[in-house]
């Protein structure tokens, strides 16, 4: 039987897997390979969470594998130069992969599949990460969408996911290959175990994100719409890291939710899914918003020079407000964050501390065990007020409301802030309202490190210096 290479990047699982499908239809033997290759990301190589849920979750990969008479065969080095010595060593008729979406891999895999090709061998991608490719959705001018709300109702126009497909049962096995390394090998999970707290919270790997959809389906999809924007209720589904890995297919989701739940909930769920694939849409059409702003009308913002103490409280939730604080370090703790936190945070960033919204998106990128360059940039633009569809930059959150409104009783706050756990609840969202005399806040900041009053002000004050009005 020829051979046809299994190329896994992000697409780490073997349910709903088109390239194993493929080679099955075709009458391949599947070699699954994994080739460690970070230098071929360029600026935005992954990050330190990233890569220790990485190793665990090629770790599980390699498990089924063994489970089904096959294995992880691991790699590290130039991608194209080892799939041709794979495919030299093996004579393999074919090398196929799940296509990724982030400018420099994506340039790397035409290089690869040209290079493949001019050597007679089949090099084929498909897609295993999105409900609709970013192509395939375009404005009535056949142009890429800049807005989510016509996008989304696009994308309902032409909704047909694919039906899932199981794992195989059985695959074929291997000898050793020319230049295997191991995957411990590879670096990927981190010596000093700043990671040991991440692990009570998650389980990388398919059978962790099947239990994770699960588990939401039991226990979260019913109070979604209501509960997603409330951080201390966990109603959401913490599959972001499971999806960027590829651990789960999107369309397995949104067959799971066919039967559960109230419409009202599965709509609201399956909306954030699209705010997804809307922003692979955009980094697709527009590479160089990885980096730049999407809205060039803030090229001229005068963002404040960076003040590294400042930068350091935030990044250590050290600003003195608490929902922020709480944030960053739910962050550091579990390498996520909740959603409505992480607008918080990045807006108490680029408009209260006036910092360049990259400066935040390259913490969250190391921090993130969910790091995804899309939902990062898209993200941060969309707080900042560069980006497409974006929240206008003059609309700046307080803080202390938010915390009000959606942490009332300070029981996420109190989680992540110990410090402030002794203070009534209501208290805990402005402890600097608190006289001092009966405030048992430890070592906690006595005061936000920039007045919020002040850092509003100044913020909306450089907006009118923007030449030509946003
Ligand atoms: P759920 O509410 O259960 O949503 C289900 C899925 O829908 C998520 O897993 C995610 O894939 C997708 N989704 C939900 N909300 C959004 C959104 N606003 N934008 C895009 N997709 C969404 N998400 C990442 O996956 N990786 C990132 O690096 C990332 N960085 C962000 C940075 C900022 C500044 C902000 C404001 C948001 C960022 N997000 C990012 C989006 C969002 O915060 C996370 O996807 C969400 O919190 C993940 O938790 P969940 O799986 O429980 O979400």
């Amino acid at each position: 039987m020829p051979t046809a290479v299994i190329w896994f990047r992000d697409d780490l699982r073997l349910q709903d897997h088109p390239g194993l499908q493929a080679a099955h239809r075709a009458g391949f033997a599947p070699l699954p390979v994994y080739i460690h290759a970070p230098h071929e990301e360029g600026e935005w190589a992954p990050g330190a969470a990233s890569n220790a849920w990485r190793h665990r979750s090629l770790a599980a990969l390699d498990a089924a594998l063994r489970a089904r008479g096959s294995r992880l065969h691991v790699f590290a080095g130039d991608s194209l130069a080892t799939l041709k010595a794979i495919t030299t060593a093996t004579e393999a008729a074919a090398v196929y992969w799940s296509r990724c979406h982030e400018p420099a891999a994506a340039r790397r895999d035409e290089a690869v599949r040209r290079a493949l090709r001019a050597r007679g061998l089949r090099a084929d991608a498909w897609n295993a990460h999105l409900l609709f490719e970013p192509w395939q959705l375009e404005t009535k001018a056949g142009d890429p969408f800049r807005v989510f709300t016509p996008f989304w109702n696009a994308a309902r126009r032409a909704w047909s996911p694919p039906a899932p497909v199981p794992a195989p049962d059985l695959l074929p096995t291997f000898s050793p290959l020319p230049g295997e390394t191991t995957l411990d090998a590879l670096g990927l999970a981190p010596d000093i175990r700043w990671d040991a707290g991440f692990w009570a919270h998650w389980t990388p790997g398919e059978a962790g994100a099947d239990a994770a959809l699960q588990a939401f389906i039991a226990d979260g999809l019913h109070d979604y719409p209501r509960g997603r924007d409330h951080p201390a209720r966990r109603l959401t589904s913490r599959l972001s890291p499971h999806l960027h890995f590829g651990e789960i297919s999107p369309w397995r989701i949104v067959h799971a939710l066919q039967e559960a739940g109230p419409v009202e909930a599965r709509a609201a769920f399956v909306r954030e899914l699209a705010w997804r694939e809307f922003a692979v849409h955009v980094l697709h059409h527009f590479p160089h918003t990885q980096d730049a702003n999407f809205n060039a009308r803030f090229d001229d913002f005068a963002w404040s020079a960076v003040d590294p103490a400042l930068l350091r409280a935030w990044q250590r939730g050290r600003t003195g407000v608490p929902i922020v604080d709480a944030g960053m370090r739910e962050m550091q703790a579990t390498g996520w964050m909740h959603n409505r936190v992480r607008m918080v945070v990045a807006s108490y960033l680029t408009k209260h501390l006036r910092l360049h919204w990259l400066h935040g998106a390259r913490w969250f990128w190391d921090q993130l065990v969910d790091a995804d360059l899309a939902n990062n940039t898209q993200g941060w633009q969309w707080v900042a007020g560069t980006g497409v569809d974006a929240a206008p930059y003059f609309r700046i959150f307080n803080p202390v409301l938010q915390a009000r409104k959606f942490d009332p009783a300070g029981e996420y706050i109190a989680c992540w802030v110990p410090e402030l756990r002794e203070l009534p609840s209501k208290a805990r969202h402005a402890p600097w309202e608190v006289p001092t005399g009966s405030r048992p806040t430890g070592l906690y900041p006595a005061r936000p490190i920039v007045d919020l009053a002040e850092g509003r002000a100044s913020a909306l004050e450089a907006l009118k210096r923007i030449r030509v009005p946003v």
